[in-house]
């Protein structure tokens, strides 16, 4: 059996653990990112984290995730927009050489599309799409057990497809992207500026017939609903943090997924998985991307 250094670093929190590469997840620690990348050279900050994380312990490899765009090798970072001090540094072959072992470095949503392909039985042959509704909006698409790199490595971006009545700009860069209009920030957004009396948590429960949220709710779906139509997938998860709060419409969205999707197929058979949000899902699916990576699924 594998033990695998398993990393997820968001733009607040820094989570680690010993991931078995059947889904186990052992010594699980979070802690804030300022405590661990603090200095001027955030690499050799990791790798001197990740050697007292491990104390005398022996690993066979490190797997990170980064809220980010890497490059199609997967060795750097082309853009973080919550890590900009990590872009283009030399992630996997300085880590790989300061700890001496085989480090990989992935997006994120990879990672929490890996534990959840496992958790929920998904079978690897065919197209399975990731699509995490946080902050912003999360996406991975497998296809055939491989994740969907692009020419780039910047292939699914789904809360980057341009959409109209934003005039927002985006963290990306860009403006009036989809996320913007269907992510968490959106929520946010609504929070500060119409509901400042309630908890961000409690939305759902006290403001859920409000038009605005059933016209946030049809946002999440048409992005769903834009990639099964163009991809066809057999499976959809759909998980993060906003379809997991408190009094989350799910068969709204559920419904609304239905209307937006093309007839009489895929609508007809589509399979979405609505995935638990879990804490610690990244750093396991780290374990499993590693273990994928050194000697198959
Ligand atoms: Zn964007």
């Amino acid at each position: 059996m594998s033990e695998i250094i398993g990393i997820d670093i968001g733009g607040t929190n820094f989570r680690i653990g010993i991931a078995d590469g059947s889904g186990n997840v052992s010594d699980f620690r979070k802690v804030s990112v300022k405590s661990v990348l603090k200095s001027a050279d955030v690499l050799k900050d990791i790798a001197g984290y990740i050697s007292s994380y491990a104390g005398g312990r022996v690993y066979d490899a490190v797997a990170i995730g980064f809220p980010a765009t890497l490059n199609r090798e997967r060795t750097r970072i082309l853009q973080a927009p919550n890590l900009p001090f990590m872009e283009n540094l030399p992630v996997t072959e300085y880590l790989s050489a300061a700890l001496g072992v085989p480090v990989f470095a992935e997006r994120d949503v990879t990672f929490a599309l890996y534990y959840d392909m496992m958790k929920y039985g998904v079978p690897h042959e065919g197209i399975t799409c990731g699509i995490y509704f946080g902050t912003g909006i999360g996406n991975a698409i497998m296809i055939d057990g491989v994740p969907l790199p692009g020419r780039n490595g910047a292939a699914g971006e789904l809360g980057h497809i341009p959409v109209d009545g934003s005039d927002e700009p985006c963290g990306c860069g860009l403006t009036g992207c989809m996320e913007n209009l269907a992510g968490g920030k959106y929520l946010a957004r609504l929070q500060r500026e119409v509901w400042p009396e309630t908890d961000i948590a409690d939305t759902f429960t006290l403001h859920g017939d409000d038009v605005r949220i059933a016209e946030y709710i049809s946002r999440m779906a048409m992005c769903i609903s834009a990639e099964v139509n163009i991809l066809d997938p057999d499976y959809v998860i759909v998980g993060g943090g906003v379809p997991d709060m408190k009094g989350f419409p799910r068969e709204a969205l559920h419904r609304e997924i239905i209307a937006h999707t093309r007839k009489p197929l895929p609508a007809g058979n589509l399979r979405v998985i609505y995935a638990d949000d879990e804490p610690g899902k990244c750093v396991a699916g780290a374990g499993y991307y590693a273990c994928d990576r050194m000697i198959g699924w």
